[in-house]
């Protein structure tokens, strides 16, 4: 890793086994002077166990403004920096965004190097036939935000991916069950590439009674996904079936009628959709 500038390195590191590190994330932590962790004292066994010179400071979520200033001075001295959090991909529920928007309005190259994030990790393993997925993170803490922020997401037609801590896993699945559709699918994610790695699934309805049933199972660190509605799988599958009948040169009223036939969907709303899907079409062929 030779660099002619300065750059900021934004550096994965492993969620829970340590050989999840890249290879170029390795030859990354050794070649920069400077490394900008969350928590040096967290980090310090990996760096060790990397074996790099580089020297280490804090950047976290109550410093950030300022040891983003210290690393804009190694970047202007022309030293390039790396900047690790705890686990994962930093600026991923981490801090680190800000220090990026920073370094990059001053003009600096900015690398970001792909690699471990239990998001994809839990989704990549959840399979979901739906590629499309919000990630949310952290839910507010309080009850009222968090139940507020849940309802805020009831119309969001895909999967959604969250971060929660284990005190608060219970509260948060209660909440669920009680906001969203009872049969939603639910994937646990917990201790991912860790010893009890669990990943399970199942209605939404039945994963607080899951949880309850063995103490174990609320122990470590959890990514929850949320499948998407039924509702909005089915409509899904009913605007493909449309599109094709359209694309195959069906009228907007066979189109609707046919999908209705075979999807069940709703013929007043089907023959909207395909009115605008022709008059859009119309538009680009235009
Ligand atoms: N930046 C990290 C990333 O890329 O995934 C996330 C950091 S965030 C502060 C920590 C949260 O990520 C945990 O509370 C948990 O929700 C999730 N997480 C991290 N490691 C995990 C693991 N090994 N298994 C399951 N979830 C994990």
């Amino acid at each position: 890793m030779t660099e002619e500038s300065p750059v900021l390195y934004v550096v994965p590191t492993p969620i829970g086994n340590l050989d999840d590190i890249t290879h170029r994330a390795v030859e990354t932590l050794r070649g920069v002077k400077w490394i900008a962790a969350e928590d040096t004292r967290h980090s310090a066994p990996l760096l060790k166990r990397i074996g790099t010179a580089a020297h280490i400071f804090a950047l976290h979520a109550h410093n950030e403004e300022s040891a983003a200033s210290r690393v804009l001075g190694c970047l202007e001295k022309g030293e390039s920096v790396a900047l690790v959090s705890d686990a994962g991909t930093p600026a991923v529920s981490d801090p680190g965004s800000r220090l990026v928007a920073r370094a990059r309005d001053a003009g600096f190259r900015i690398v970001p190097l792909p690699g471990p994030c239990a998001a994809v990790t839990a989704f990549s393993g959840a399979g979901f036939p739906d590629p499309r997925f919000l990630f949310y993170g952290f839910l507010p803490p309080k009850t009222k935000a968090r139940g507020d922020a849940l309802r805020n997401l009831l119309k969001i037609p895909y999967t959604i991916v969250f971060y929660e801590a284990p005190h608060r896993i219970l509260e948060t699945l209660d909440e669920m069950a009680a906001i969203f559709e009872k049969d939603r699918v639910l994937v646990l994610a917990r201790e991912l590439t860790k010893l009890f790695e669990t990943i399970y699934t199942c209605p939404l309805c039945e994963a607080p009674a899951w949880l309850r049933a063995d103490e174990n199972r609320r122990r470590g660190e959890f990514v929850l996904l949320l499948g998407a509605s039924k509702a909005s799988v089915d409509s899904d599958e009913s605007e493909r079936v449309l599109r094709i009948l359209l694309d195959d040169g069906l009228s907007v009223s066979q189109a609707a009628r046919l999908t209705h036939a075979m999807t069940g969907a709703g013929k007043k709303l089907l023959y909207e959709h395909a009115l605008a899907y022709r008059d859009t079409d119309d538009g680009n062929s235009a």
